[in-house]
């Protein structure tokens, strides 16, 4: 049937309708992906109140049901709140296993600050809401219906495929990806990972765009900007205080940008995305491939968050705190920076930068560790550089997505955030971000507020990832 051709006659819900069931999946596939889906939702998986065990304990209750034996299915961690699972599906054998990564936790969020209540799966103007349906639980609930699938199916993939589902990937002290290579490597050791935390199908008002695989990431770094100062009595103000210092560096910083760079993947990114783009978007994606580049290219590209992200390392305040009293001039005044920098640079580099960018010796640029430790050094280690980009992997992609999405281009990427791929990487275990689950552009919620996925996307990355790991793992 032509699906467009029906929308013009139907009613708007009838279209919507047809446009969700256009994802190749059976009543029972869509049931299990739905409720597995809601179940992790409205499990709360915080680190200040909530339960990775507990996610992770449901899971397994799933793959007991569909008859993993539990040999093959382990919880295990540091502590109790944060128990991670791993579970292996057998395969023939034939190659090294494969790793599947996504972790549990999600960020905080405060009923008050959402329309709906973030620990409860809402379908509403076809949308599902609740905190972690884009990042991750999404990612994660169809990484489990797609081996209990392969489970009842009784098929045998070339491979073993390891799930692991995680904790502490948004913060804490229990990084369960790290945990798990740390002591457990030959659990999760495998030959690739395929971590579900990055890429998929970015779109513009429903509309396919292109399907990105993350192959190389930004490295995270909090800095501490601090100010301190003898302070005294607010009846008598001095001219050094610590709050106008730190505001004034914090002035300077917001102007500052980061200088302009490409790398290997993220040249890679705009050569193709020049084809897809049109207008002025497409020609300042040319422009800035260009040697040199053109500066006018480069500052319209980087007014779009995304775009900035991709071509500059980014530091941005995002906390202060200061003084003691209301009645007190200020004896400290403290601000933290959060900088996502480039492949090839060190968090040590861009300390150096800050120093020089806010111009003041009273302001004193520290480097805080993911423990909340606090250093006058930052690390000289430079993020990784993007991993081969695999026929084994691509090939299938680039099929897969033609089926779904014709006319979409597959296109590796640079992720602007961190993920646990930072750990496989640095174990020498090459990862890519692969999900089939479309996000408009400028609908990005992950870690804000009424997070929402879309409910045909949702389906779509269903069916897609079915498809995508059964072509992975059976030539
Ligand atoms: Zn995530």
């Amino acid at each position: 049937m032509n699906r467009s051709k029906w929308c013009v006659r139907l009613p708007f819900l009838v279209c919507f309708f047809l446009s969700v069931s256009q994802a190749q999946i059976d009543e029972a596939t869509r049931k299990l992906s739905h409720d597995i889906f809601q179940q992790l939702v409205e499990i709360n998986t915080t680190d200040s109140v909530g339960s990775v065990t507990a996610a992770s304990e449901a899971m397994a209750q799933r793959f007991r049901e569909a008859g993993f034996a539990d040999s093959d299915k382990q919880i295990l961690g540091p502590n109790d709140r944060k128990q991670n699972l791993v579970v292996r599906l057998h395969g023939t054998g034939k190659h090294q296993p494969i790793l599947l990564i996504g972790h549990l936790d999600v960020v905080e969020a405060h009923p008050e600050d959402w329309t709906t209540n973030p620990f409860q799966f809402v379908e509403k103007d076809g949308f599902y809401y609740g905190r972690g349906t884009q990042d991750m639980k999404s990612g994660d609930a169809i990484m489990v219906t797609t081996l209990i699938r392969f489970k009842n199916e009784g098929y045998t993939p070339d491979r073993d495929i390891i799930l692991a589902l995680t904790a502490d990937e948004e913060g804490g002290k229990s990084n369960g990806v790290e945990w798990l290579l740390k002591n457990h490597r030959d659990l999760v050791n495998a030959e690739f990972v395929f971590n579900s935390d990055g890429g998929g199908i970015l779109s513009d008002q429903g509309k396919p765009v292109m399907m990105t695989v993350d192959a190389t990431e930004k490295l995270y770094a909090d800095f501490r900007l601090s100010v301190t100062n003898p302070g005294g009595h607010s009846s008598l103000p001095t001219p050094d205080n610590a709050i106008y210092q730190l505001a004034d560096g914090l002035a300077r910083l917001e102007r500052y940008h980061f200088p302009f760079e490409l790398n290997e993947v993220t040249r890679a990114y705009y050569e193709r995305m020049a084809k897809v783009e049109t207008g002025e978007r497409a020609s300042d994606m040319k422009a800035i491939l260009k040697n040199p580049p053109e500066q006018a290219a480069i500052a319209r590209l980087s007014r779009d968050p995304i775009d900035n992200s991709t071509l500059h390392t980014t530091c941005v305040a995002t906390r202060l705190n200061a003084g003691h009293a209301n009645n007190a001039l200020p004896q400290r005044a403290e601000a933290n920076v959060n900088c996502r920098i480039l492949p090839g640079h060190s968090a040590e580099e861009v300390r150096q930068e800050l120093i020089r960018v806010l111009a003041d010796p009273k302001i004193a640029v520290l480097y805080v560790n993911n423990f909340g430790e606090v250093f006058d050094h930052a690390p000289d280690r430079k993020s990784l550089p993007p991993p081969p980009l695999r026929r084994d992997v691509f090939a299938p992609l680039e099929k897969i997505t033609s089926e779904m999405w014709p006319g979409t281009p597959v296109v590796p990427d640079m992720a602007t955030g961190a993920s646990d791929g930072i750990y496989t990487t640095a174990a020498g275990l090459p990862t890519y971000g692969i999900t089939g689950i479309a996000v408009d552009r400028d609908d990005i919620r992950a870690h804000g507020r009424d997070e929402r996925l879309g409910i045909r996307s949702y389906y779509e990355g269903v069916d897609f990832y079915y498809r995508y790991l059964k072509a992975v793992t059976s030539e």
